[in-house]
């Protein structure tokens, strides 16, 4: 039985639809990711599921048994982490746990011990008395963490929580993440427009234009992706485009300016590729294995950074 089962959620604002039935099974332990583009329809998933927006439709089951998304039990074994951070810049760090614990309605002794706890886990003990006002961004990422789990939840929802961090921070924030997973009993739902991070994940929800897309392992996903990805940059990318499924009959598209190609064997494909136009006409060409971007792209004919609507033509970066 899946620890938390959604059944055609859906949510509309002023008739137009920003979550199109989204049914999905997140199995205890799991670190599920909804990966999708900006206005996929993430943080309305996530919204629902914690129970500060309603459903036009769509049920959610716990454990099996149906609950309302303002259910007290759901409510209770969930802790939150919002896209937009949401410490109290005044308070200092361990004020801003006894807070998040005062919420959640634990007893203030059991407050006070967990509290610690956080601040320990997460290395500020030292630093608990300074207000966050001064504290860097993967700082306080991590402080929203810990303060999301000072209740003790099993299932942790993050939104985006790494969007905005440096690559030290990123990492320190999933290696956290990993020590909790490790310690059991928490399962995790994430959203992430990061490819990379997505690929963290056991298993993800592909989301576009509020529909699911696909739902998979990271390896199955990937493994959509026949072979290699040949990657050519060129003045020119929708000519070499053209010329490239009319002289090769492969079939490439424009990513963001660059000539992106799904290829059986990258190895085989280069050298007629390069033979196919004269010298000059390419800038570069390059070769790696498939990556989530290139399995959204496939499943979606766009490109998983790229904001909705997609740039004008005139403003589109040319080399
Ligand atoms: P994501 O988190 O994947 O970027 P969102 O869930 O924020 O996507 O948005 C999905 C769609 O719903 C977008 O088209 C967005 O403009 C719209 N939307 C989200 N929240 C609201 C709101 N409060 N009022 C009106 N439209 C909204
Ligand atoms: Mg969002």
């Amino acid at each position: 039985m899946p620890l938390l089962r959604l059944e055609g959620l859906r949510k509309t604002f002023r008739g137009r639809v920003a979550l199109d039935g989204l049914s999905l099974r997140v199995e205890e332990g799991e670190v599920f990711g909804l990966l999708g583009p900006n206005g996929a329809g993430k943080s309305t998933a996530f919204q629902l599921l914690a129970g500060l927006l309603k459903a036009d439709t769509g049920r959610v089951y716990l454990e099996g048994r149906q609950v309302g998304l303002d259910d007290a039990a759901l409510r209770s074994r969930m802790g939150v982490v919002f896209q937009r951070g949401s410490l109290d810049e005044h308070l200092t760090a361990r004020e801003n746990l006894m807070l998040g614990a005062r919420l959640y309605a634990v007893p203030h002794a059991q407050a006070k011990v967990r509290v610690e706890e956080m601040l320990g886990w997460m290395g500020f003990s030292d630093r608990a008395d300074e207000r966050v006002a001064g504290w860097s961004g993967g700082m306080r990422r991590r402080l929203e963490l810990a303060r999301a789990l000072v209740h003790g939840p099993r299932i942790l929802l993050l939104d985006e929580p790494t969007q905005g961090l440096d690559e030290a921070s990123f990492r320190s924030f999933w290696k956290h993440l990993g020590q909790l997973r490790a310690a059991g009993g928490l399962t995790v739902l994430l959203t992430s427009h990061r490819a990379d991070e997505a690929a963290l994940c056991t298993r993800l929800a592909v989301l576009d234009k509020g529909k699911l897309v696909a739902c998979d392992t990271p390896d199955a996903l990937v493994s959509r992706v026949g072979g290699d990805i040949v990657t050519v940059e060129a003045s020119a990318p929708e000519e070499v485009a053209a010329g490239l499924s009319e002289v090769l009959g492969v079939s490439a598209e424009v990513v963001e300016g660059r000539v992106v190609v799904e290829a059986g064997s990258g190895h085989a494909l280069i050298p007629r590729l390069v033979e196919a136009f004269p010298a000059g006409r390419l800038a570069s060409v390059s070769l790696r294995r498939p990556t989530l971007a290139d399995v959204f792209l496939k499943l979606t004919g766009h490109a998983l950074g790229a904001d909705q609507p997609a740039e004008p033509p005139a403003t589109r970066r040319r080399r």
